[in-house]
């Protein structure tokens, strides 16, 4: 039997018609070299940006129904379009939606999460010699709507497909050559990292590093998928993500990570009988927001601050239900700030070794960046910050736990 290889290929590598002439081109030798071959594929370059750009002049929060219906356009083009490229080429390639791949999902437009995946259609295809492609991104739910899995969702289908496939790699082709110990679009100095653990990778794309989505490397953890994480037209080695790390025990802080658009919502002067914290989360989870941090406080007897911070996406929505909550139960002042960024340390050894929080705060405190709120869990260390002090603070970090020297190859 021919082994079965999973590739993906985002957005970046597929922006024009010459690149994706070149992708075929790619994946027509793989396949030349007797394997079989599914190809998952992103919207073409910034697609799924614009398509969202036109919803939102029409509305803040339009139906997100009708938002999956629009955004799940952009990777039905790509893969068209890199279908017939291959096809072009002289050898036999079909594009499946998700319909025709059976990637089933839950009934949460815009956040979906897979049930499960049909994979007959897509297995008879390949048995009959044709190179399969994939519009990652997108599901059906059980009532035969479109659904999407969360912006970056592509590298979910990806490895979900690699594992109902059983094979054992998933190959992800990106414009960066790996993943890197900071952004490198961002750290001049940032170094790629030959191989990382599951729980680091997970924890440094939760926290921004949108090389890989989170929920990808949580999946492939639970069935110890292998990702290779590449360029897809510089021919380097990449970054193995991976269960066990040879060289883990000497790195005590691995990368950072950051995230733009984050906003904060504090309500502030409510009196201290309401249960107000499980009326408000209560009801920004019936409308599937997750919340980030939430800070409770109590500045004097008879009152309590809650603050709490969600994605910029989650804003208007959090907002929206903050100000209603407020109204029943009588909150004092509502105040937000929509442009913070959340800057992040992750590694294994964080937790092992004393001092590591105060030489992060230190190294913004000597760049004159002030922190907002500060979260912590086991492997990492957060704080709050303004938007426009992002790029100042992820290199004095960097520098600060000289990651510039972590790896030499
Ligand atoms: P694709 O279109 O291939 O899915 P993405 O734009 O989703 O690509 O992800 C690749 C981008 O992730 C890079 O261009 C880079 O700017 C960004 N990135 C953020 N953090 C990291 C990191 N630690 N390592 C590598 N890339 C990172
Ligand atoms: N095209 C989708 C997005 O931009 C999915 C992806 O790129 O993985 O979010
Ligand atoms: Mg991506």
């Amino acid at each position: 039997m021919k082994k079965i290889i999973v590739q993906k290929y985002g957005g970046s590598s597929l922006s024009t018609i010459n690149k994706i002439k070149k992708v075929a081109q790619k994946i027509v030798n793989r396949f030349k070299e007797g394997e079989q071959v599914v190809v998952v594929v992103s919207a073409m370059g910034k697609e799924t940006d614009r398509l969202l750009s036109l919803a939102h002049q029409i509305s803040s929060s339009p139906d997100k129904r009708e938002i999956d219906m629009l955004i799940s356009t952009g990777e039905q083009v790509s893969i068209a379009l890199l279908a017939m490229a291959i096809q072009q080429l002289g050898t036999e390639a079909i594009s499946f939606t998700a319909r025709h791949a059976g990637i089933l999902t839950d009934e949460v437009h815009t956040k979906a999460r897979l049930i499960e995946i049909n994979s007959k259609k897509i297995e008879k295809a390949l048995n009959s010699e044709k190179i399969v492609i994939v519009a990652g991104f997108q599901g059906i739910n059980n009532h035969d709507e479109i659904t999407t899995l969360g912006r970056g969702g592509s590298d979910l289908t990806a490895v979900a497909l690699a594992i109902q496939l059983k094979t054992d790699l998933c190959e992800i082709y990106t414009d960066v050559d790996g993943v890197y110990t900071a952004d490198p679009n961002l750290v001049t100095k940032a170094q790629r990292i030959s191989e990382i653990s599951y729980d680091e990778m997970s924890e440094m794309s939760v926290l921004g590093a949108q090389v890989m989505h989170h929920r990808a490397i949580d999946l492939a953890r639970r069935f110890n998928l292998p990702i290779l994480v590449k360029s897809t037209f510089r021919p380097v080695k990449g970054t193995i993500i991976t269960k066990e790390v040879s060289m883990l025990e000497n790195v005590i802080v691995r990368g950072v990570s950051y995230q733009k658009n984050v906003a904060k919502i504090t309500l502030q002067g409510i009196k201290k009988n309401v249960d107000i914290a499980c009326y408000l989360f209560e009801e920004l989870a019936k409308k599937e927001i997750v919340i980030d941090t939430i800070v409770q406080d109590f500045y004097n007897q008879d009152t309590v601050t809650i603050s709490f911070i969600v994605t910029e996406d989650d804003f208007i929505t959090s907002l929206n239900i903050a100000k209603e909550v407020a109204g029943k139960i009588g909150v004092k002042e509502i105040h937000t700030n929509c442009k913070l960024a959340k800057v992040s340390i992750i590694g294994d050894g964080i937790a092992k070794e004393a001092g590591i929080a105060s030489r992060m705060f230190r190294a913004l405190s000597r760049a004159g960046i002030q922190m907002e709120t500060i979260n912590t869990s086991r492997i990492r260390i957060s704080c709050l910050i303004n938007q426009s002090d992002v790029e100042k603070a992820v290199n004095v970090i960097h520098d600060e736990f000289l990651l510039s020297q972590i790896e030499k190859e």
